[in-house]
């Protein structure tokens, strides 16, 4: 049984450590879809919406 990383759709291994992500930058960037209006979350690579530095 596979499970495909939800933002790269890349196939990650059983016990990954940052399952069900394939790596840590899809996690941040999966954070970062729903909260990157309140966290400013940096990851090289990955698409920033618009910032905002008045919160
Ligand atoms: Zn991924």
């Amino acid at each position: 049984m596979t499970f495909k990383c939800p933002i790269c759709k890349k196939e990650v291994p059983p016990g990954a450590p940052d399952f069900p992500f394939c790596s840590e930058r899809c996690r941040i960037i999966d954070l970062g879809n729903w909260a990157s209006e309140k966290y400013k979350v940096s990851v090289p690579g990955a698409p920033e919406p618009s910032r905002e530095d008045d919160e």
